[in-house]
């Protein structure tokens, strides 16, 4: 039979998002009701290595539902991939009687959750704490929908430009490996044209497209680019485009690090409460070493250790949606 868990930690690792204090609040707040310690651990598993753990009580986590980045500070952890780091992680939990972790973070950090539950007795649960929607097994992860929001209002406001002068606008979102945020916001947006990492780009395709559309001047040209797409963001593709059609007027706009930040949605604030939720009862329950996501509206339990990035799952519907709606 599972031990039960009496004392628990959680952090916040890798890259950060938008909606992970939310998710904190709730496995705070779960826990306690549960009759749990609650532990925050300090920059991820940085924070386990250096004994920067400190409990934490339901006030703790008053008033951080609605703000962004993270009350635990986020980091990336180099002695973590090592096993002597990962012991000495596991000694100083020991220390505070710590017998289960809730890890918010990506696809890395997942990994690293494995490793370290593989080689010490300590269940740990993952949470989806990323912008770019790319790990397996669920439908949301904390902070897209956010970044998402971001991507669009300001797009929209660079349409206002774009109108004003009837220039072409290349604008680079984030999503190395992903084109979600590109994806939608493009599409909310009603952007010409979307590069993502997913799908390859015929570019004399693009080229005649706009040179077509100048034709019947049609003048507001907006192309969303994915940072990681095939020619390597949008500076990459302007130069392409200027070089084949110098006459038209463009310009690059890359929104960068606004997309992590600000006040999580209605919709990251939910989805983070409700696996916060979820990841303690896993942990009562002893459904351990698993990541929580949910599909179709229910949870949905995968072991850790199968989960990792979602990729080229980007439907042929939603290329076609784009292609029709930009004429
Ligand atoms: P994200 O969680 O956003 O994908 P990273 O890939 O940077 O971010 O991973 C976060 C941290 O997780 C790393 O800094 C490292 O400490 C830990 N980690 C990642 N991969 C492993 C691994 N294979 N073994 C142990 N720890 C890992």
């Amino acid at each position: 039979m599972e031990k039960k868990v009496s004392r628990i930690g959680v952090l916040t690792s890798g890259g950060d998002s938008p909606g992970m204090n939310a998710a904190i609040r709730a496995v705070v707040r779960t826990g306690i009701y549960y009759g749990l310690d609650v532990f925050g651990v300090m920059r991820g598993y940085q924070g386990l290595i250096e004994d920067d753990i400190h409990k934490l009580e339901s006030r703790s986590v008053a008033n951080i539902i609605q703000r962004g980045g993270t009350i635990l500070k986020t980091a990336r952890s180099k002695m973590f991939l090592k096993p002597e780091g990962r012991k000495i992680a596991y000694e100083n939990l020991k220390k505070h009687g710590i017998d289960g972790l809730v890890i918010i973070g990506g696809d890395g950090s997942f990994r690293g959750a494995v490793a370290f539950s593989k080689e010490f007795d300590i269940p740990c649960i993952g949470l989806a704490g990323t912008i770019d929607k790319d790990i397996m097994g669920t439908d949301f992860t904390i902070g897209f929908d956010t970044a998402v929001n971001t991507a669009v209002e300001a797009i929209d406001k660079i349409r206002d430009t774009a109108d004003a002068h009837d220039r072409l606008f290349i604008i680079e979102v984030m999503g190395r490996d992903a084109g979600y945020i590109a994806l939608h916001s493009g599409i909310a947006t009603g952007a010409e044209n979307i590069l993502i990492p997913e799908r390859k780009t015929n570019i004399e395709d693009l080229l005649s497209s706009l040179l077509e559309k100048q034709k019947r001047q049609k003048l507001v040209n907006l192309i969303v680019v994915a940072e990681g797409d095939e020619f390597g963001g949008a500076d990459e593709v302007a130069k392409l485009v200027k070089e084949r059609m110098p006459q038209i007027e463009t310009r690059v706009c890359i929104l960068g690090h606004i997309q992590r930040g600000g006040a999580p949605t209605c919709l990251d604030r939910l989805t983070a409460s409700r696996m916060g939720y979820h990841a303690v009862e896993c942990l009562i329950n002893g459904r351990h070493n698993v990541f929580v996501g949910i599909l179709n509206n229910k949870m949905n339990y995968v072991p850790l250790e199968n989960v990792g990035k979602r990729k080229g799952t980007v439907s042929d519907e939603w290329m076609k949606i784009v292609k029709i709606l930009a004429s």
